[in-house]
């Protein structure tokens, strides 16, 4: 098929993206280098994976690099690769829309931060800008590129405002050039045609990308001896011969994960660290390991610091990156680690791997899962010793991970138990552990308490906790979605039941047989009013000082668990709850003397209503009729009022 040049327009998003890296990077221009550079590198890694498999797509062209060209008359940086190129399709999909999950969540996170004109570069750094930071120094960008396997180029064009033209073109060679036509530099401003200003940025930025960086220099050649000695001058000087233009390497390629841990400074693991993850913020911390025996790796994993904002997005990827002797095998390696380590990011280097071991074959690999099994022992490990500061810190930013893994990690779940965490009635807003909470347990306390929800301040009113509150029985506040898969995976901790206080009856005090049975009919009565709303009324075991509360049986759905479904749009059995009514409060003395002078008095419809509203209001719901309520207690309020 021929093709004709054609004009697209940018996606909006992508306007709106370009809009606020450019004016929020003026002060960081020289990340657009380590971008296009990073992209460069990824295309080399794509095509060097597939290459394992079909060597053909190679040709003669096998030794990788990433070439940087400044012009400086004519005002151009050019940033090639050989890598694995874009076809038409590729770059239509690729370069003009917001491909990435990534720029989604960011763009998503934009809408909401306080300050829309300007990124924090901690923000910024989570994402990688990409390819669009290039608008950053360029007036005009010119993407040449041709895929791997195809004879074909195309050739793709934009000023960055709003539009961009895509054409058939010629390129000799397989990959991508990516030509920037540079805007005129300012007084003291980074000039990019400037050899040093292109040695210095790729050092600091991209030293440790794996493939040669490259850049045609200018070096003097001396005259030498037959043995190649320099030949000296009267004054001691070498004679020069001539100029030469020479492709330099401009990058150290060090691959410091196998290294030996004393030979590597706390700088370059940070270097490395941002070079891995695009994220600015330096990592919390590192374990470096090297495994010798039948399983053998090195491994350079990082804590990041702080939790990204995609971290339970579907799409996100995995942050381990599997090397085979130094050879980049293929990224976001998922068997590697567990979904709930997928915060870790790193390098894993397997010198017994097959080296055309396809993504598919990986899960059953042996020498895989094994490495699998050790890397979770050893994060564990470091995780359990790290001292309480340093721990609560990681656990603010990914305790709700982990917590998966009590549902998804068999093998290891009395491990992660405890590693987990909770606030608690007593705890002010401090994570406790499950070893603590039973430390601290009452002499005649049985079980372990628990109550979930999504608002801490509201559950920790919950009038469900008011008896126990008066034992001072402590009770885990479980406020991450999260936790009702974690109650699933943990009926009790040290034969401990775990026991929701909200679900049930606690069994703590003898309900007065007495009194109940003076209650019956009045209970039955409140029932029949409101038949379509609950299943059930019962006087409460929960309750000291309120009048009223809905709770399940043991096995219900908790009301927290009916939201979150709710939420995500599934569809739930209507279950009726309980109303518990609190038998020792003064108010249901007063109705059941209005039900004992007549049992058919209009206010016992009132009433109950009232009864069930208020058990709603004070679980943070909505009462389905709000009028109705506030006219009820207004009334109320004003026959008070009169006495
Ligand atoms: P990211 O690299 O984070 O995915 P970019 O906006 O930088 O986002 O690039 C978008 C996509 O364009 C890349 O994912 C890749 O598929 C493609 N791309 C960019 N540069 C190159 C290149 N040099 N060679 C091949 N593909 C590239």
């Amino acid at each position: 098929m021929t093709r004709k040049k054609e004009t697209h327009q940018f996606k909006t998003e992508v306007k709106q993206f370009m809009h606020l890296i450019i004016n929020s990077l003026y002060s960081n221009k020289e990340i657009f280098l380590r971008e296009l550079i990073s992209n460069a590198s990824d295309a080399i890694d794509r095509l060097s994976f597939k290459a394992q498999t079909d060597a053909n797509l190679l040709g003669d062209d096998t030794e990788y690099k990433i070439k940087i060209t400044p012009d400086k008359n004519n005002k151009t940086l050019m940033i090639s690769d050989n890598g694995i190129g874009m076809t038409y399709d590729e770059i239509v999909e690729n370069i003009g829309t917001i491909a990435r999950s990534g720029t989604a969540a960011f763009m998503k996170a934009m809408e909401k931060s306080k300050n829309k004109d300007t990124l924090t570069p901690e923000l910024i750094g989570q994402f990688g800008v990409g390819f669009y930071s290039a608008f950053i120094v360029a007036e005009k960008i010119t993407i040449i590129t041709r895929a791997a396997g195809e004879d074909t180029a195309t050739q793709w064009e934009s000023t960055g405002d709003g539009s961009y033209t895509i054409a058939p073109a010629k390129k000799k060679t397989r990959g991508t050039d990516v030509i920037l036509k540079l805007k005129p530099v300012e007084k003291d401003e980074q000039d990019f045609t400037e050899e040093w200003t292109l040695r210095n940025t790729v050092k600091t930025h991209s030293d440790f990308v794996n493939y040669p960086i490259v850049m045609d220099v200018e070096q003097i050649e001396h005259e030498t001896d037959d043995k190649g000695k320099q030949i000296l001058d009267k004054d001691g000087k070498p004679i020069q011969k001539k100029r030469v233009i020479k492709e330099e390497t401009l990058n150290s390629m060090k691959a410091i994960w196998a290294k030996d841990k004393k030979d590597v400074t706390d700088a370059e693991y940070k270097d490395f660290y941002t070079h891995i993850s695009h994220d600015w913020n330096p990592p919390q911390t590192h374990l470096h390991m090297k495994l010798e025996g039948v399983t053998e790796y090195s491994a350079l994993l990082y804590i990041p610091s702080q939790a990204p904002m995609d971290l339970f997005s579907p799409e996100r990827k995995h942050g381990i990156q599997l090397y085979c002797r130094r050879v980049f095998i293929m990224d976001d390696c998922k068997e590697l680690m567990p979904e709930y380590f997928r915060f870790i990011k790193g390098v894993v280097d397997a010198p017994d791997l097959n080296l055309n071991i396809s993504r598919e074959i990986l899960q059953q690999d042996a020498l895989v899962r094994n490495i699998r099994k050790n890397l979770i022992k050893k994060i564990i490990n470091a995780l359990d010793q790290m001292d309480i500061e340093e721990y609560n810190k990681f656990y603010n930013e990914f305790g709700a991970v982990i917590k998966e893994g009590l549902h998804t990690d068999f093998e290891n779940r009395e491990k992660i138990t405890k590693l987990i965490r909770f606030k608690t009635t007593k705890s002010d807003g401090k994570w406790v552990s499950l070893k603590e909470y039973v430390n601290n347990m009452k002499p005649d306390q049985k079980d372990i308490y628990y109550i979930t929800g999504d608002n801490l301040a509201a559950i920790l009113n919950s009038p469900h906790l008011e008896t126990l509150k008066e034992k001072d029985y402590e009770v885990l506040l479980m406020t991450d979605p999260v936790d009702e898969f974690v109650i699933q995976a943990l009926p009790e901790f040290e034969k401990k039941p775990l026991k929701s206080a909200e679900k049930g009856d606690l069994g703590l005090d003898k309900i007065d047989e007495k009194k109940k049975e003076a209650y019956s009919s009045l209970f039955e009565k409140i029932k029949s009013l409101l038949e379509n709303k609950i299943k059930e009324v019962k006087p409460s075991s929960h309750l000291k000082d309120s009048v009223s509360c809905l709770s399940g049986e043991t096995y219900d759905m908790s009301a927290y668990m009916e939201k979150l479904l709710k939420a995500s749009g599934q569809p739930i059995p209507e279950t009726k709850r309980i109303l518990e009514l609190n038998i020792n409060h003064p108010v249901m003395e007063k109705i059941q003397h209005i039900f004992e002078k007549n049992n058919e008095d209009d206010a016992l419809k009132d009433y109950s209503n009232l009864l069930y509203d208020l058990a709603i209001v004070t679980e943070g719901g909505k009462v389905e009729n709000p009028a109705g309520f506030s006219k009820l207690i207004g009334e109320l309020m004003a026959k008070a009022l009169d006495d």
